[in-house]
């Protein structure tokens, strides 16, 4: 089958292989992939800035159906449509996977990076992290569950933000995007969304998916807007997804006193930030990573109901053949989410 393969650690290494198609264990399942979504994660690994393991197929943000099953595989039949929760490796008996918390044990093996991922036309997957896509949701919408699953995670599970709050989203990309739509789901009063000018048409995007103010941090000053927009409070929750360090350090002075701040972005570099700030301000700071098992439950039921909107998000598609435009394309912010369709239509 082909596969996109990060071949060596360092930039570049990546490329269109042909490769075996996975057998599954006995209680695996492997999926024939319908849509793979292409993420700035997968910009940082074809730069060689983002640590995986080598040789390793890439992706992880993807939909398909069950083409095999293992022989210990049990309520789960070839043809069934699925996502796939990102805990393969997790082991099920340190303290944290017995806590609930197998997305952070130490012995997980993200797949995408520590082991295969889903830009590939199959992939191979233990039973217990199947999840069943609803029906009127498309493999294409189901692609995008796991950008879902990351914002749950953070604005739901680790940090909960009430409905009479003022959040500031920092970052239009998908994280962002999405983020705005889950806070007007549960009743957020006002949200804004800051982004730059590369954005383009993201910010706008992002009025339309319901954000209430949205600032260009090339053109206005944030503080100032949201003071104006909060008495001077500040906002009562910050969302960093924007993955500049600069952003991040500036999460602190757009908070209220008593604020939250989700932080969800990855910065690739040390963040210095105004430390006694944060200590008088007393704030809340949630960091967040990868996604449990009811961040899935809950990002299809909120696809499935139309409370999160993915349609709109899918600017690009691709076959695997084209993947250098697909990066080519997340990278530059021409896409908001370019789909890979490595087995012809996803619909
Ligand atoms: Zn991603
Ligand atoms: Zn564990």
């Amino acid at each position: 089958m082909k596969a996109l393969v990060k071949t060596q650690p360092g930039p570049g290494n990546l490329a269109l292989q042909d490769v075996d198609a996975p057998k599954p264990g006995r209680e695996d399942a492997v999926i024939r992939v319908r849509a793979s979504g292409v993420c700035g994660t997968d910009v940082h690994i074809l730069h060689g800035r983002y640590r995986t393991s080598t040789p390793i197929i890439i992706g992880h943000e993807f939909s398909g159906e069950i083409a095999e099953v293992g022989p210990d595989v049990t309520g789960w039949a070839v043809g069934d449509r699925v996502v796939v929760e990102n805990k393969a490796g997790a082991c099920g008996t340190c303290r944290l996977c017995r806590t609930g918390n197998p997305h952070i044990c130490a012995h997980k093996l993200a797949y995408g990076t520590d082991s295969h991922g889903a830009l590939a036309e199959y992939a191979a997957f233990h039973q217990n992290a199947l999840h069943r896509i609803p029906d009127n949701i498309s493999f294409e919408d189901a692609a995008l569950t796991e950008p879902l699953v990351v914002v749950n995670h953070g604005l739901l599970e680790r940090a909960t933000i009430s409905p009479a709050s003022t959040v500031v989203v920092l970052g239009a990309g998908t994280i962002g995007l999405m983020s705005i739509q889950v806070a007007k789901a549960i009743g957020v009063a006002h949200v804004i969304l800051a982004g730059t000018s590369k954005d383009g048409v993201r910010l706008a995007l992002g009025k339309e998916l319901g954000a209430d103010t949205i600032v260009n941090v090339e053109e206005e000053n944030l503080r100032e807007v949201v003071s104006r927009l909060t008495s001077n409070d500040g906002a009562d929750v910050v969302i960093e997804a924007s993955g500049s360090p600069k952003a991040s350090a500036e999460t602190i002075h757009l908070a209220a006193r008593a604020g939250k701040v989700i932080v969800i972005g990855l910065t690739g570099s040390p963040v210095s930030i105004d430390w006694d700030l944060a200590v008088f301000k007393e704030i809340d700071v949630h960091f967040s990573k990868s996604s449990t098992y009811m961040s899935w439950v809950r990002a299809l039921k909120m696809i499935s109901s139309g409370d999160v909107k993915t349609a709109p998000l899918i600017t690009h598609r691709f076959g695997l053949e084209d993947w250098r435009e697909a990066l080519r394309v997340t990278e530059t912010g021409e896409a908001v989410k370019a789909l890979v369709i490595p087995n012809g239509g996803a619909k």
